[in-house]
């Protein structure tokens, strides 16, 4: 295995799926999280985040390979379960958030998705966005991939509003962490990274406006919580929904692009302000559709490492 930093890409830690969930995947559960960490505490160290960007400022080389962790999105369960894990390993991590998650302004759209999966209103959906060109059949997370509008957006929360009740809506802000929480992160050594304000799909086709504004959002609640530190991680981040370092460089924002690539971090990228994320395998399905890997870490594991290519 090559020697370097891979910074490893994850999301919720949690034992099991809520209906706002279960439709998300890339969930891992806190005893395979810890199994995971403890594999490639075995293939190289395990080091902080902060510990490997001051190794790429300062240039110096990484004799074995260096694992860091780095969640998304700002499950509140990462904090209950990866936390006390990593911590055993003896590592602080990063964690990128969304404002308006974070202050309960707005329910991530694609739980809100999730649940009405889950309840059988994705049929009023579907029918509510037919007048904006949504055919019967097509995808209807990747038709909003490419075609997520304000108006798109508030026609899910309306059906959403329709088919939930008050006391499961407020109790479902749970699912992320607060202010409070995020700051107790921040607190304990942890990086916390802007996740854009309101986890849309972001493009190389959005308007520079738009897509400043929806990180310029979130800055400013990170300004609140004392998080100065001015990572940027793009929504999604795959197909259509990502941004080119070309068009990032245009925005003129000031600081570090946090790509989801499988590629080592090297001083060279840092010094452009770019580093890179590998997303670790934390299920996959069998050829017939099942989900095998879950419980099989040896499996992920030595899936992940052919994959990428170590
Ligand atoms: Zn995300």
């Amino acid at each position: 295995m090559k020697a370097g930093w891979y910074v490893l890409n994850y999301h919720n830690v949690d034992w099991e799926n809520s209906l706002l969930t279960h439709a998300l995947g890339g969930a891992v559960s806190p005893d395979i999280f810890r199994r995971h960490l403890s594999a490639f505490s075995r293939r190289g160290e395990l080091i902080s985040v902060q510990e490997g960007l001051k190794r790429l400022a300062e240039g110096v080389p990484f004799r074995r390979p260096a694992f860091s962790v780095w969640f998304d999105d700002g499950y509140s369960c990462v904090r209950k379960y990866a936390l006390p894990i990593c911590r055993e390993f003896g590592i602080t991590a990063a964690m990128s958030v969304c404002s308006r998650l974070a202050l309960r302004q707005e329910m991530f759209w694609c739980a809100k998705l999730s649940y009405l999966s889950f309840v059988d209103g994705l049929r009023f959906l579907r029918s509510r966005l037919r007048p904006f060109g949504y055919e019967r059949q097509e995808n209807l997370k990747y038709w909003l991939f490419r075609n997520f509008t304000p108006q798109a957006n508030a026609i899910i929360d309306e059906v959403y509003l329709r088919c939930s009740h008050e006391a499961f809506r407020s109790h479902a802000w749970k699912l992320f962490e607060d202010a409070q929480g995020i700051r107790e992160l921040h607190k304990a050594g942890w990086l916390i990274a802007n996740h854009s304000a309101g986890h849309y799909p972001l493009s190389d086709s959005d308007s520079p406006e738009y897509v400043r504004a929806q990180f310029q959002e979130c800055d400013r609640f990170l300004d609140s919580l004392g998080a100065h530190e001015r990572f940027y991680t793009v929504p999604f981040e795959y197909g259509r929904c990502a941004i080119s370092e070309e068009y990032w460089a245009k925005l003129g924002l000031e600081g570090v692009l946090v790509k989801k690539q499988e590629r080592i971090s090297t001083p060279a990228a840092y010094r452009n302000r770019i580093i890179y994320r590998y997303t670790p395998i934390t299920e996959y399905k069998s050829s017939r559709g099942i989900p095998i890997a879950a419980l099989n870490v040896r499996h992920a594991i030595r899936y992940f490492l052919e994959k990428t290519r170590f």
